[in-house]
Order: C-alpha cells, then structure tokens, then sequence
C-alpha cells in the first residue's frame, strides 16, 4: 500500500464519523502521491500534518431573552502552527461538529500557506445558530464563547477570524469580551474587526473580490474575461455579495444569489441597485432573499430537499462562483453546468463542489479553482489586517486592494507553476495542493519532530 493510502486509512480507522474531514483530507493526499514518489523524505511530515496539533472543545452556556438557559458546544482546531500563528475562522450554525471544522482547519494550513504571509492553519466555531436570535442574545452568546476561548489565542498564538454565521457583529461582541478578560487592548487577536477599533479597509470585501480576481487570471489564459460574461453565484452572504459586486466591476452579470431557504434568478443581471438591497436585506434586516421575489425582472425558487437538484446550476452562464457552503454542489449539477458549456468554476466557498462535481468539471476541460485557492483573498487581508495592527497603521482602501489583487495574482502563479512542474497543466486542484504543502512540510522538517 503507497504511503497516502496508508496513511489515509489511518486517518479513517482514527475517527470513522468524519466524513467532510476524510473528504478534505483524500483532496491533498491523492495530489501529494506524485510529490512523495520524487522526494520521498516528505512521508514522516504526511503523516503529521493530517493530526491536528490541538483540539479544544468547551460548553458554552447561555441565557435567552425569555430567561431560559441553553448550551452550546464551543471548539477550536489549532491544526498546524508551522510556519505562523495559527489563522482561522469561527463558523456559528447548527450543523457544526468537528469534523467539519477539522476539514475546515486542514485546508485552512494549506490555504494560509499559499497566500505566502506567516500564518498556520485553525478553524473554530458553535453549533449556536444566530439566525432568529436577538441581538442581546447574540451578545451573549458570544460572551459566554469567548469566556473559555481566550486562554487558547492571543496575537502570537492563535488569531481567529469570522466565517459562516460569524461577521461584523460577532467579532464586535467577542473582541470586547476578550479585551475585558485580559484587560488589553490586543488588536491582532482577532480580525474582522469594526473600522474604528482596528479593522481593516477591504477585509468585508476580501473574500469575494480575491474570488473573482483568481477566475479573472484562469480565464486569462484562455483569452477571456468577465467582461460581457454571466455569473452563477450561490449564497447572499459575505463572500457572495463581494463576488458580485467584484463581477459587476469587471463587466460581468451576475445572474443568481441564494440562501438555504432558496433562490434567485435574474435573467437580464443583479445590478448596483438590486445588488444594494440584498446586501441591505442580509446584512442589517436579516431577512430572506424570498422577500426579493416581488421584484422586476426576478424569479424565486424554494429550495428543495435532497435529493431535487438545485435549479441554480442549471442557469446557462459562463462562470459559476459557488459561494455558499460545503458539497452544495455535486456531479449531477455540475454536468447540468457542463452541458451548459460553463468556461470556469471557481470556488468562493470551502469544498462546495463535491468529489464527483470536480472530476466532472476537470473531465471536460472547465477552468477550476478549489477553495483553498479561490478563496484565499479572505484570510490573506487579514493577514494584511495583522501586519497593520503590529504597525498601529492604517492603510488606503486602494493600498490594501493592490496588495489583495497580487497576492491572488500570485496564488495563481503559484499554483499554476507547480502543475506544470509535475505535467499536469491547468490542474488548479493539484498546483494548489502541492504549492501549499511544500512550505508547511519544509518547515515541520526543519523544526524537528514537534
Ligand atoms: P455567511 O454566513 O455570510 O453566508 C453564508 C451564505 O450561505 C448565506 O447565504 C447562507 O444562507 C448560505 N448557506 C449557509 N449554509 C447553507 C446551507 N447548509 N445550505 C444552503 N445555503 C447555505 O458566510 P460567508 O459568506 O462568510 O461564508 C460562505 C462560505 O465561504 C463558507 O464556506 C465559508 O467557509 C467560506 N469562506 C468565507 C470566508 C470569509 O472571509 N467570510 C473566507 C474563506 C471562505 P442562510 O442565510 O439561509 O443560512
């Protein structure tokens, strides 16, 4: 049995009940298969870094406006402290568990690594599900999070971030909790974080915007561009909103948005002013985009249970941004895209596309960008955020957009030159995964057996 086999079939004799985990993790290993048959020295670090260096799980009780007590599980994952302090998100919804947020650290390390900034991989989060809570009670939930979870991070050590469920609002509540419980002004140790008190410019947009710069560069080497194009877009949170408008700037139409209740379509494009409502809708009425249906020009869908196929990726478009959340599409909707003759997929959410979605999408030469690539604009900028707390700095929304532009500029390079390196051309999946890999592993040799 080859070495990532074996060390594969550990992993899943280890902890059987972790699907999204084994998933994430096969992604990596099936790449570095080639890797470890040229330099055969990486086999100790293989079956290291599939080990999370920490695994914190903690109660989090909580009181609701009606005075009733809840609990929660809280987790953090520091995976792989190699080369940085661990960077990460916290994901707030119910059907958080650890494998999903092992899945999410594991490429978190590899993700973190091809941005070339010094941060290790972690991931974190609740099964606490803020839609439909009050603020207060959203407040405190957070506090009582945050009154275990600050004695495993700190600016040098673990720097959380947010993700699905957890934006502007929640930072705001943990970071203040944080400061009152180590009585310090720490800004590093979170981002995301408000404007006035150490955000940074264009972290909101980051994710999106990296998003639709890596497809703009795939695109590129086909002689195409979003100029005139039209753009599939799943979800109508954070990274979704910032993909469209990033796409809107670049000449593109984007033509679908959804939420899990179900979603839109809009034949003739989301423009500013659409695209201005929802992101209103979402972000300060947290409503549906179902209340968007009454509108001109828009369609409305609910969304059906499994094993109905989401009518979305059967949109005739040039480009899809699945935006949304882990396997929301898989093989039978990506042929749907296919036979649509999509020219790229680029992936703003984490693992949205399952197994059988990439080997479709790969089988018929469609431009494709895992995650760990496509969305890595989110943790660079507050990468970017980091450096310009340890500076007491704050720069330009231009000055931090540049940067975010080049550092996904490079990623594609990056990963680009490592496919081509092992003969497998525009095999975004592979480049990426070995681009990442290498520096992490290098640094784990160098650093002895820790
Ligand atoms: P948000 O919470 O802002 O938005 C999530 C969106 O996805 C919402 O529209 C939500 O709909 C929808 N959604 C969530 N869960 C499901 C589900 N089970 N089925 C269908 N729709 C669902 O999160 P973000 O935009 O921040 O994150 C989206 C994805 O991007 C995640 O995979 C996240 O890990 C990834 N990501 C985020 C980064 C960031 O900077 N925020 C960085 C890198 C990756 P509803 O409101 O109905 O729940």
């Amino acid at each position: 049995m080859s070495i990532v086999h074996e060390v594969f079939e550990s992993v899943k004799r280890r902890d059987p009940d972790q699907p999204e985990f084994h998933q994430a993790v096969w992604e990596v290993l099936e790449s570095l298969e080639p890797v470890l048959a040229k330099h055969p020295h990486y086999a100790d670090v293989v079956k290291r870094i599939v080990e999370p260096e920490r695994l914190i799980h903690f109660r989090v009780p909580w009181v609701d406006d009606s005075g009733a007590m809840h609990v929660n599980r809280g987790f953090r994952i520091q995976f792989n402290g190699a080369i940085g302090p661990y960077k990460g998100g916290l994901r707030f919804h119910p059907s958080v568990n650890a494998s999903i947020l092992k899945f999410l650290a594991f490429e978190q390390v590899f993700k973190n690594s091809l941005t070339g900034l010094a941060m290790g991989g972690g991931k974190g989060g609740s099964d606490f599900d803020p839609k439909g809570k009050s603020d207060a009670e959203v407040m405190r939930f957070c506090q009582s999070f945050m009154m275990e979870l600050w004695r495993h991070i700190g600016h040098n050590l673990d720097v959380p971030a947010g993700d699905i469920g957890v934006g502007g609002r929640e930072i705001g509540y943990m970071f203040g909790m944080y400061r009152k419980l180590r009585n310090d002004h720490e800004s590093g140790v979170l981002t995301g974080k408000g404007l006035d008190y150490g955000g940074s410019l264009i972290r909101p947009e980051a994710t999106g915007y990296g998003c639709v710069y890596f497809a703009r560069e795939m695109l590129a080497t086909k002689g195409k561009s979003f100029d005139g194009a039209t753009v599939a877009i799943s979800g109508s949170g954070n990274v979704a909103q910032f993909a469209a408008e990033k796409v809107l700037d670049l000449g593109g139409k984007p033509v679908t948005m959804s939420d899990s209740s179900g979603w839109i379509h809009v034949p003739g494009g989301i423009d500013r002013a659409m695209l201005a409502s929802i992101m209103d809708l979402k972000n300060n009425r947290r409503g549906r985009l179902s209340e968007m249906a009454s509108m001109d020009g828009v369609t409305y869908t609910a969304a059906q249970p499994e094993p109905s196929l989401n009518g979305l990726w059967g949109v005739n478009v040039d480009v899809a941004l699945p935006c949304a959340t882990q396997n929301e599409l898989n093989g039978e909707e990506a042929a749907m895209l296919v036979a649509n003759q999509v020219i790229a997929v680029a992936e703003g959410a984490n693992m949205p596309c399952t197994p059988e979605a990439v080997t479709a999408f790969q089988n018929a030469g469609v431009l494709f960008a895992p995650g760990k690539a496509s969305n890595a604009g989110g943790v660079a900028t507050s990468g970017l955020e980091m450096s310009q707390n340890s500076l007491r700095l704050s720069w330009t929304r231009e000055e931090v957009d540049e940067r975010l532009e080049t550092i996904m500029v490079n990623i594609h390079k990056n990963a680009a030159a490592a496919a081509k390196e092992y003969g497998r051309e525009g095999d975004y999946v592979f480049g990426a995964n070995v681009a990442g890999f290498r520096k992490v592993a290098d640094a784990m040799i160098a650093q002895g057996i820790v």
